[in-house]
């Protein structure tokens, strides 16, 4: 069931993070009008099962009015509500009470900074810090998200059950992760990635939405479009059998697409979501209606697809 709805607000963002798995960045283009957002807000009421409304991006923060009105309506609406930023915004604590204050007078319920190498390094003056520590004052829940560089079991000194190296940092190997973070980390056999670890793909319990229109199960695997099919169509008539990527994520996990769809491949991947990802990314062309956007695989409109 149904329990939670996340904005991607925008897909600017003022940084562009080797780890980031949208392709965000400052030329990334996508932003909710309040026409729209009003329109998902209203249905997610008509849905009856959502409890939670996170607006998050790219940085929500640059479109600071829009998501200001936006927390406010939700909050309204009976939802409980959260943004995840990289609190660009916050040079002194002082500055970010007076950034955070309206957020807490209109009822946010939930503040998540990210505060990792990718975003500030080991710079003196950290922006995430200087959040979370206003969040605090103003006792807004809060919390970091520390993505770290991949580290290998060499480093780590950690392997899985069967002997395998994991690898830590955190990072979900998706989007500009694949292109900027994978070179010289161990793969595994890709007949061995046979379910997707991480999203409840058969029920799922969140989805994103981009203003677009899309409505994503994982990011860039659609399910939707809101701005055709109204969201609470799309959520009550959703039958991963009828979804062929889908479909073959959850019978055969990600290398079930590979041998689904007969999609040359490489001998290893990285993790599921290396595979999931490459496979996806040689079958946009494919399937639109299921994949996409193609800014979220690196592409630009004209560009022709890669292969996996
Ligand atoms: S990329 Fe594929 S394997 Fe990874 S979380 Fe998404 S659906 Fe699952």
């Amino acid at each position: 069931m149904l329990n939670g709805i996340h904005f991607l607000l925008t897909y600017t963002c003022i940084f562009e993070c080797d780890h980031c798995f949208l392709y965000s960045g400052p030329g990334a283009k996508g932003t909710f009008t309040l026409k729209q957002v009003n329109r998902v807000l209203d249905e997610a009421e008509n849905i009856g099962s959502v409890e939670s409304i996170f607006f998050e991006g790219g940085e929500p923060f640059l479109y600071y009015p829009l998501l200001l009105e936006s927390i406010k309506t939700a909050s309204s609406k009976g939802f409980s509500t959260g943004i995840v930023t990289n609190g660009y915004w916050a040079e002194t604590v002082e500055d970010a009470v007076l950034w955070l204050k309206p957020f807490r007078d209109i009822g946010l319920s939930y503040l998540s900074i990210s505060d990792d190498p990718f975003h500030y390094g080991e710079k003196k003056n950290n922006p995430a810090k200087n959040a979370i520590t206003a969040a605090e004052t103003l006792n807004i829940e809060s919390n970091s998200i520390c993505i770290d560089e991949p580290t290998v079991s060499a480093q780590n000194n950690t392997t899985d059950s069967k002997g395998e190296p994991v690898i830590g940092g955190g990072a979900r190997f998706r989007g500009r992760a694949v292109e900027k973070l994978i070179s010289g980390l161990p793969q595994k056999d890709w007949e061995s990635f046979t379910s997707c670890p991480y999203e409840e793909l058969k029920n799922p319990k969140r989805v994103h939405i981009d203003s677009f229109g899309n409505v994503h199960l994982c990011q860039g695997l659609i399910i939707g479009n809101f701005m055709k099919t109204s969201l609470t169509d799309i959520i009550s008539s959703f039958n991963p059998d009828q979804h062929p990527v889908v479909r073959a994520i959850v019978n055969d996990g990600p290398a079930g697409v590979v041998k689904r769809f007969g999609l040359e491949h490489e001998k290893g991947y990285v993790d599921e979501c290396h595979i999931c990802y490459q496979a996806r990314l040689a079958l946009i062309s494919r399937f639109p209606e299921y994949l996409g956007p193609r800014q979220v695989y690196g592409l630009r409109d004209d560009c022709l697809d890669s292969t996996i």
